[in-house]
């Protein structure tokens, strides 16, 4: 998933949902290729403007049903103590990013459950409305039947039925990253109680169909069907990409021989109550320890976020006797940039923010600063685990 190129369009219950530039190319295909299509179905006449505007709508609705999908993976991703630290929709989809990865097999499959869930109720729905609205012509939509003459409000919720019901199909694909290899994944997982092992098999049969996709994408693209063959065969090689990325994390997991962060953290972590001025912050935290950021906790030892010198510098001298370190870390939240101390220390080889920070809160089930986790450690472990 790239990061380059991405905006963020709306804040949902404080996750922010963005688009990658490449959302855009799609809308525009989505757009073109249906109101083509529209116009097919509704024997429309090449200067009407009704196929093009039934066209947007399908887009939007489609991009609309995506993002419900991702939203229900997110949904229960926080029900089950897992932060969201966005959602993006880009040219294969959506993506909803979890802070971390899930502690139970049950987790896992829940989680991953959810978006195909919200999917089958979409489809649902809109062949319950269709066949509601107008039955006879609503299934001739449906299947696509070119030589049937059908509403325009009809065309447009047969053909929501059909994608979404092709979204849920393809996702359910044991195809390991997507829904479907995560489900085969927390069964492997439930099954052999080992989360690594569990995923270097979901991993294996992911490039299994990966490699497949490529195949028929290919014969597709030579026979034809240019596009969707071009598209699949992309799928297929992202996929690849991904399974293999997963697959390797675990080896490492395998060979760290269950190491957790909690194993290596430093487990006494120097950490500035919330209610502390920023005079005192600055005073007896940065000068003193001359760390570039340092966790925040309130009174109950539960992490509210980090402040750094950067911050603490930006108050006016004056007002620093007067402000607390609880209002400037409250100014800039921080998702992402924690782990769970029961996390296996393999996982946080690819995080991004353990190398830009240098280090990582380490948080108990609670919330609770257990630790602060640093690269260095984390690259100890993992040369001592080599030899
Ligand atoms: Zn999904």
């Amino acid at each position: 998933m790239p990061e380059r190129g991405r905006f963020t369009l709306l804040t949902i219950r404080g996750i922010p949902v963005g688009v990658d530039w490449s959302w855009f190319l799609v809308l525009f295909l989505i757009i073109w290729l249906l109101s083509g299509f529209y116009r097919d179905v509704l024997g429309a006449g090449q200067d009407s403007i009704e196929p093009y505007l039934l066209a947007v709508v399908s887009a939007f609705a489609f991009f609309g049903s995506i993002l419900l999908h991702e939203l229900g993976h997110a949904v229960i991703a926080l029900r089950n103590r897992i932060g969201i630290s966005q959602i993006t929709l880009w040219m294969f989809g959506g993506v909803a990013a979890l802070d971390r990865e899930p502690d139970s097999a049950g987790a896992e499959f829940r989680i991953a459950a959810a978006g195909p869930a919200v999917t089958l109720l979409i489809t649902a729905a809109c062949l319950g409305a269709g066949a509601l609205i107008d039955g006879g012509s609503f299934w001739d939509g449906a299947s696509f039947d070119e030589t049937a003459t059908i509403s325009t409000g009809v065309a447009v919720i047969a053909w929501l039925a059909n994608i979404n019901a092709v979204i849920l199909v393809f996702n359910l694909l044991p195809a390991f990253p997507l829904d479907g290899g995560r489900i085969a994944r927390a069964i492997a997982w439930r099954v052999s109680g080992n989360r690594d092992r569990a995923t270097i098999f979901a991993a294996r049969l992911g490039q299994g169909f990966a490699y497949a996709f490529i195949a028929i994408g290919i014969l597709l693209a030579l026979t034809g069907s240019l596009f969707s063959g071009v598209w699949l065969a992309l799928i297929g090689w992202m996929l690849a990409g991904s399974a293999r990325e997963s697959a390797n994390r675990s080896r490492v997991n395998t060979r760290l021989g269950g190491l957790r962060v909690a194993d290596v953290m430093d487990a006494e972590p120097v950490a500035i109550p919330a209610a502390a001025t920023v005079a005192r912050a600055l005073d007896e935290y940065f000068l003193r320890y001359r760390f570039p950021w340092f966790p925040v906790v309130d009174a109950g030892g539960r992490f509210l976020g980090l402040v750094n010198r950067g911050a603490a510098d930006a108050v006016p001298e004056l007002d620093r006797a007067s402000h607390t370190v609880g209002e400037i870390v409250a100014a800039d939240g921080s998702p992402g940039q924690t782990v769970s101390s029961e996390e296996p220390l393999g996982e946080l080889l690819a995080n991004v923010e353990l190398r830009r920070l240098g280090g990582l809160p380490a948080l108990d089930a609670d919330g609770r600063l257990a630790g602060i986790v640093t690269v260095e450690q984390v690259g100890r472990a993992l040369r001592d685990a080599a030899a």
